[in-house]
């Protein structure tokens, strides 16, 4: 039986792991596909207190695992199939094992939005990334196209300029949604032109990305880019398709919590992006980590020498 399962490796899972093993929960992390999480994919950080240099998202997320081991977190690199929370002790299930644990975390985070257009999913891997720092460097003196108008959009083209040659923002109305600062520095940058008020509609290539197609959504005029790579930008999908029915999500599929990171079934917390549709940044994802770890404890505590059924009955 676990004090408490932790889904998830991001920002938010790491510091509830940090919090929940100082407080001896002994948690246990299920770190699913991605360990890091979004963060593992993010180039450079520059808002994240205490760095006043720049840090890379792996190295920022390979800190916060080396603490969260540190105080005694267990990590299983699987991925979380199905849970049951219907009753309690809840039970989680991954492609390997299944456990019983007291409390849950979810920290699932969000996965990258695909653009739904024909060549997207052929070409993934062969010209389509969802990841700049991951695939950057093989775009060196490169045309490359970044999809969205987004903090991420906006921050991955100019990172992508330190390889491609020419970068084409292409973006779906006539204003950017990137915070301020960071468009200033997008607009100065030579090697970026914005193609406003545009969708990419198809993907092209055979072997590998050569171009793609353009509407423009006003003038509905079509035309071609040849470019060698496409990366999208556009938003996240929040990672909670495995608790549709069992605990309460938003239209949108985020988990609906309290101030507190108590989702609907008492001893369930969720923290992170899967639980925050407003501002999806590393400093509010590791606040509602905290957040998430302290009220289990206290969950925990509320139901000491009590079963769940008399604590829920109290
Ligand atoms: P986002 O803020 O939701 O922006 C998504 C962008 O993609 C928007 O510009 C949107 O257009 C566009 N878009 C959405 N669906 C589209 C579609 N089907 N086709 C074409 N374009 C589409 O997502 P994000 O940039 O990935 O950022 C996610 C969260 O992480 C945000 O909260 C963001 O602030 C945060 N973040 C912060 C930083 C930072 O602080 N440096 C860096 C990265 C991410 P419209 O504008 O027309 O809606």
């Amino acid at each position: 039986m676990e004090k408490v399962i932790i889904i998830g490796s991001g920002p938010a899972g790491f510091t509830a792991a940090i919090y929940a093993a100082r407080a001896e929960m002994n948690p246990l992390i299920i770190a699913g596909q991605q360990l890091g999480g979004q963060v593992a994919l993010s180039s450079e950080i520059e808002n994240y207190p205490g760095f006043p240099e720049l840090i890379s998202g792996m190295e920022l997320y390979q800190l916060m695992q080396k603490q969260a081991e540190r105080f005694g977190t267990r990590i299983e690199f699987d991925e979380v199939t199905d849970v049951d929370l219907s009753s309690h002790p809840f039970t989680v299930k991954t492609w390997g094992e299944e456990y019983q644990t007291q409390t849950l975390i979810v920290a699932t985070g969000t996965s990258p939005r695909k653009l739904g257009v024909a060549g997207e999913e052929e070409l993934r891997g062969r010209g389509v990334s969802y990841c700049a720092t991951c695939d950057g460097y093989f775009y060196k003196g490169k045309t490359v196209i970044v999809a969205g108008g987004g903090d991420a959009a906006v921050e991955e083209a100019m990172f992508l300029t330190k390889f491609a040659e020419r970068v084409y923002l292409v973006h779906r109305r006539d204003r950017l949604r990137a915070e301020t600062y960071m468009q200033t520095r997008l607009f100065n940058n030579e090697k970026i032109e914005v193609v406003w008020d545009s969708a990419v509609t198809e993907i092209l290539g055979e072997e590998r990305v050569t171009g793609a197609r353009l509407r423009n959504v006003k003038t509905q005029e079509e035309s071609e880019l040849n470019v060698d790579g496409v990366f999208v930008y556009i938003g996240d999908i929040p990672n909670s398709q495995f608790l549709a029915g069992q605990l309460e999500l938003d239209q949108r599929g985020y988990i609906v919590t309290d101030r507190r990171a108590h989702a609907s079934v008492e001893g369930v917390f969720a923290a992170g992006d899967v639980q925050e549709s407003h501002l999806r940044q590393i400093a509010t994802a590791v606040g509602s980590g905290a957040r998430a770890a302290f009220e289990a404890e206290r969950f925990i505590a509320g139901l000491e020498g009590r079963t769940y059924g008399e604590w829920k009955g109290k």
